[in-house]
């Protein structure tokens, strides 16, 4: 494939039309499995989870866990959907090695929740994404090859299975087609895995860790000329970051087009998100849904959720994070730019936890924003392990507040911080770092500064008070840093007065 000369990416979309879709799988955060009770935690002895249900084994019966059925449902009303008042479980038939019953519990035909929408904003404007359906399934075993460089089948002396998340409670999320929104495309597709993510953090259903795997997401990419029919589209795997999102749906546009001018078909297939290149590679041609031979599964009654206890559910729904943002906006007095900065950032959290630790929202922000932000850009890391808690950063801010840290000392005690020397309070007392404004104190480097800069002192005699600055400056430099300015100003004009 290395003999494919890309187009850029401006170009690109000048002549063609990107329609993209997402498929999202969440773990939801059950203490026990879908369809037995065992135990769901991240991580054990390989099959120390099991039992005759997950292994699959002859006679053993699955029994559908309220608390996903819940979970799903809450899911479906936070995107607008319509709650089905009868559904089934469906058989999805395949063999694969690392699903012990040769068939994933699933849903097909019917979905417990359909057609709703996410609102999500792409550089200042909302985009409506359609969300086709919202359903319940079952998550596979895991397989381990081993004996081998890289951890793949190839070259791999022994395959092993472990099956403690076979029957782990998955949601699938699938949006409609996504057409119409061009250039815009790949910023599109992370803006709605985000918004999603924190819509389904704030509902508390799963941890949503993309790097642990419990938000896994399927990219779906097809570019047509204007006026023509959609494209063949391909389906993107293996999509572990935020970032990894948007990379997808670009390189697949890239690719498509190079192919599409050439002259060549775009196959329908499953791809593989490279994280090192960024590029995708093709995995197995695309099974249709007649390939999984579906059908009701026999061993399930059909749900048939309450509508009063559907209606209960809904309004006990928490405020969504779009509502909640454009609350705290307004709660911080912020213009859309300087939200949107904070957006950014990834810091709307981490100020609001520091405001309800007892500062102003223009006092956390100043600290996110600037000092602690460049640390993280610094480090590549995001804002929350740039080394500070919302409570220090509190801390730190009260400390300026009062008086007792002017803003370069600050910065001192934030390094100490961030270092883990401890608290503000503590750092400042350890180092000895808080402001002198004892006159007693002072008064000493004042003679000092005066004393040595004659000339600057006798024009703050004639009245050029402007001049006092330089004495001021000198004072601060022999202290450090450490000196009350305002109390430094005063003693010089008292003297030279
Ligand atoms: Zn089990």
């Amino acid at each position: 494939m290395s003999a494919i000369v890309l187009p850029s990416y401006d170009d690109v979309v000048e002549r063609y039309e990107p329609v993209i879709g997402l498929e999202t799988h969440v773990e939801l955060g059950t203490n026990t499995k879908m369809f037995c009770g065992c135990p769901t935690d991240f991580g054990g002895e390989p099959n120390t989870r099991t039992c005759p249900v997950c292994l699959g084994l002859p006679g053993s019966l699955p029994v559908a866990n309220k608390a996903a059925i819940e979970a799903t449902i809450r899911i479906g009303l936070a995107l607008n959907c319509t709650i089905a008042d009868w559904c089934r479980f469906a058989r999805k038939n395949y063999f694969y090695p690392d699903m012990p019953k040769n068939f994933q519990i699933s849903q097909y035909d019917e979905p417990l929740c359909t057609d709703g929408y996410l609102d999500v904003e792409v550089q200042g404007k909302t985009v409506r994404i359609g969300i086709e359906r919202v359903h319940m399934e079952e998550d596979t075993g895991k397989s381990l090859h081993v004996g081998g460089a890289t951890g793949r089948i190839h070259g791999a002396t022994e395959s092993l299975v472990d099956y403690n998340r076979a029957g782990i409670p998955l949601v699938e999320i699938v949006t409609k087609p996504i057409p119409g929104i061009g250039a815009l495309a790949p910023e599109t597709a992370r803006a709605y895995v985000t918004e999603l993510r924190d819509v389904l953090r704030s509902l508390g259903v799963s941890d949503v860790r993309m790097e642990e795997g419990s938000l896994r997401c399927d990219v779906n990419t097809s570019l047509n000329r204007p006026g023509e029919e959609w494209g063949t589209r391909t389906e993107t795997k293996n999509v572990n970051s935020l970032r990894s999102v948007e990379r997808a749906v670009r390189s697949e546009m890239l690719r498509q087009a190079a192919l599409l001018d050439a002259g060549t078909k775009i196959i329908q297939e499953t791809r593989h998100f490279q994280e090192d290149t960024g590029d995708t590679r093709p995995g197995r041609s695309k099974e249709t849904a007649t390939d999984y031979r579906y059908f009701p599964e026999p061993d399930l009654v059909p749900i048939a959720p309450d509508p009063a206890w559907v209606a209960e559910l809904k309004a006990a729904l928490p405020e969504l994070p779009r509502i909640h943002r454009q609350r705290l906006q307004e709660q911080w007095g912020l213009s859309d730019l300087d939200m949107q900065s904070v957006l950014n950032a990834g810091a709307v959290e981490l100020i609001e936890q520091t405001v309800a630790a007892g500062t102003t929202p223009a006092g956390a922000r100043k600290w996110w924003l600037g000092e602690l932000s460049r640390r993280a850009n610094e480090s590549g890391v995001d804002l929350a392990q740039a080394g500070a808690t919302p409570a220090q950063v509190a801390e730190l801010q009260r400390l300026v507040d009062e008086g007792k840290l002017n803003d370069k000392l600050a910065r001192t005690v934030l390094e100490g911080v961030v270092a883990g020397e401890g608290d503000p309070a503590e750092i400042m007392a350890a180092r000895g770092l808080g402001v002198v404004s004892d006159t007693g104190a002072l008064t000493a480097a004042v003679d000092e500064a005066i004393a040595a800069n004659p000339d600057i002192a006798a024009k703050v005699r004639e009245g050029k008070l402007a001049a006092a600055g330089a004495l001021v400056g000198a004072v601060m430099k022999t202290t450090r840093g450490q000196a009350d300015a305002k109390t430094v100003r005063e003693l010089i004009l008292e003297r030279l007065s």
